[in-house]
């Protein structure tokens, strides 16, 4: 076990070196202000989690037996945890590297709305398990034109934030719904919300609300990527309040429905 974890750290960090390689060839052609911006975000934002990594596993290795099963299960788990979300996060700059080198290649298969939120939700289930997941998918949604893949890292991205900065066992709720040419998929939590002033801009580079108040870790790219990968794709994306009073936060994504939707998969 603890060979196979070690292993898995020593992936993550040639993971990690590979992104920061890619950023130093890919991005000589942005400006030298989002090239610095960006470099130290992203070595801050990939040592958090390495540091829990190399702090769990340094344990498991080190205070093994002081431990007992249920502390070493924990540790495995942080493991876990920060190892999946430094993946996502170095997917995400994998994607942004290449959506701004204009080399993000496009699949256009048919995605079925319901599959692609049950894949987004499993990859998540455990930054998810402690708020109670609702869906309001109906069956008969059309399957609409993209990529599978890239297109799951939307609906991941606004789920995990949801995860993130609305409370413990709140609900979130999942929700598609056809409106004119559009499907419409949308994720609402019952956190604090954007405030009205911010709600355009989180979705900008390196954009944070609350940034620097140290309580939710957090990197400003998940939005921005959002929406790079939705406008590749024809659609468009927005947020808005739940609730009169502002809180709450609804993330709303429209794809365009495709004129010909294949017989096996409408109205199954
Ligand atoms: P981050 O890594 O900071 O979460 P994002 O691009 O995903 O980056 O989001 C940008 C900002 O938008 C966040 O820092 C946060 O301030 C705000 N935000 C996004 N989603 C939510 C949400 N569900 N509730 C409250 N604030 C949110």
């Amino acid at each position: 076990l603890l060979e196979t974890l070690v292993d898995q750290v020593a992936i993550a960090i040639e993971r990690t070196r590979l992104a920061a390689d890619m950023e130093e060839t890919r991005l000589l052609s942005e400006t030298e202000r989002l090239r610095a911006a960006l470099l130290s975000s992203v070595s801050h934002d990939l040592r958090t989690p390495l540091v829990s990594i190399i702090g769990a596993a340094s344990s498991l290795i080190e205070a093994d037996s002081a431990l007992g099963e249920a502390g070493r299960r924990s540790m495995a788990e942080t493991i876990r945890e920060e190892g999946e979300r430094l993946n996502r996060y170095v997917q995400n700059l994998l994607d942004m590297t290449r959506l701004g080198y204009g080399a993000l290649e496009i699949r256009q298969d048919w995605v079925e709305i319901r599959e692609l939120v049950g894949r987004a939700a499993r990859q998540l289930r455990r930054v998810l398990h402690r708020h109670r997941l609702r869906f309001d998918l109906p069956r008969d949604l059309p399957a609409v034109r993209g990529d599978p893949l890239l297109l799951e890292q939307v609906v991941a991205n606004i789920l995990d934030n949801a995860a993130k900065y609305a409370p413990p066992d709140s609900e979130i709720v999942v929700a598609a719904a056809l409106s004119g040419h559009w499907l419409a998929l949308s994720v609402s939590d019952f956190g604090p919300g954007i405030p009205e002033a911010d709600r355009a801009m989180v979705f900008d580079l390196f954009y944070r609300v609350r940034a620097g108040d140290g309580q939710v870790g957090g990197t400003g790219l998940g939005l921005a990527i959002c929406k790079g990968i939705l406008e590749a794709h024809g659609g468009r994306i927005r947020a808005e309040a739940v609730n009169p009073d502002g809180s709450g936060t609804r993330v709303v994504v429209e794809l365009p429905l495709a004129a010909d939707p294949p017989v096996e998969l409408a109205g199954e």
